[in-house]
């Protein structure tokens, strides 16, 4: 803890807070979460595993791990810091004003480079949205916060069948089917339609019509102005049975997709 001096709060949540940290001999700032440790033991596996997972996920367009530790009853994290802030309030900022289709998908590729990678590493993220896609202060995406996230075919990623916010959660996991590879491509389709639209793709005053809208896989159609390309792969990754949805491979290996990879790789 000595090693880190402390410049401000930048998030408070249910775990703890977000702190903007800078290393005692350097001249650099992380981001260092800090997450309350509860007194009972059985849960404690599950918050450090937000510190492992990222640890291992070493990827130009994930947040990059720096350091763990405990202290007093609390977790550390710390991590790269991301100073162009996250997607949602990107969004909220352009007041209505629609993305370019170009810088749209700059960003989806890269989003969709980091959930390639993690599946790759047989990871889920389980909590894919636009408030936890990070951007660096040159413009480049960093999908973060791994508090979520679990390996793939351990039993207990299968136990706990309700993960995320509501508003990105599939059909199956409504349907208390296994959360799987294909439910974070779900999650992805909703980023995607956010930045087309700048508004959720499911949306009600209640759960129950929420609920039912995803589950009906009905949503309102896209900005006609937006290519053919943008139509099809929301239709494609909207598809309800998660077996007709894309991969992410299978999004990435899209011509449209596919000129703006060269930039990246
Ligand atoms: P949780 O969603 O579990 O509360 P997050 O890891 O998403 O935790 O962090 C909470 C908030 O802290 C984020 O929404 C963001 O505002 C800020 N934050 C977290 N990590 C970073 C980062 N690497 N760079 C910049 N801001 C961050
Ligand atoms: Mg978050």
């Amino acid at each position: 803890m000595d090693t880190y001096t402390i410049l401000n709060v930048i998030g408070e949540g249910s775990f703890g807070r977000a702190l903007l940290v800078q290393c005692r001999n350097e001249s650099g700032t992380y981001v260092m979460k800090e997450i309350r440790l509860p007194k009972a033991d059985d849960k404690m596996h599950i918050l450090r595993k937000e510190a492992i997972l990222l640890a291992r996920m070493k990827h130009q367009n994930i947040v990059a791990f720096r350091d763990s530790f405990e202290d007093d009853g609390h977790l550390y994290i710390v991590m790269e810091y991301c100073a162009g802030g996250d997607l949602l309030q990107k969004l909220k900022w352009q007041k209505g004003s629609l993305l370019h289709e170009d810088l749209i998908l700059r960003w989806f590729v890269q989003i969709c480079l980091a959930t390639k990678y993690i599946h790759e590493q047989k990871v889920l993220h389980r909590d894919i949205k636009s408030k936890n896609i990070f951007l660096t202060s040159d413009g480049t995406i960093k999908l973060g916060d791994f508090g979520s996230a679990c390996i793939l075919n351990s039993s207990k990623a299968y136990a706990c069948s309700y993960v995320g916010t509501p508003y990105y959660v599939s059909p199956e996991i409504w349907e208390n089917k296994p959360y799987n590879n294909k439910s974070d491509v779900w999650a992805l389709g909703c980023v995607l339609y956010e930045l087309c639209t700048l508004k959720h793709p499911f949306q009600a005053n209640s759960w129950k019509s929420l609920i039912l809208k995803i589950c009906r896989g009905s949503y309102p159609p896209l900005p006609a102005h937006y290519p053919y390309e943008l139509h099809y792969l929301i239709k494609q990754i909207f598809k309800i049975n998660p077996k007709d949805r894309p991969s992410v491979n299978t999004i990435l290996s899209r011509h449209r997709i596919s000129r703006f990879l060269k930039n990246f790789l």
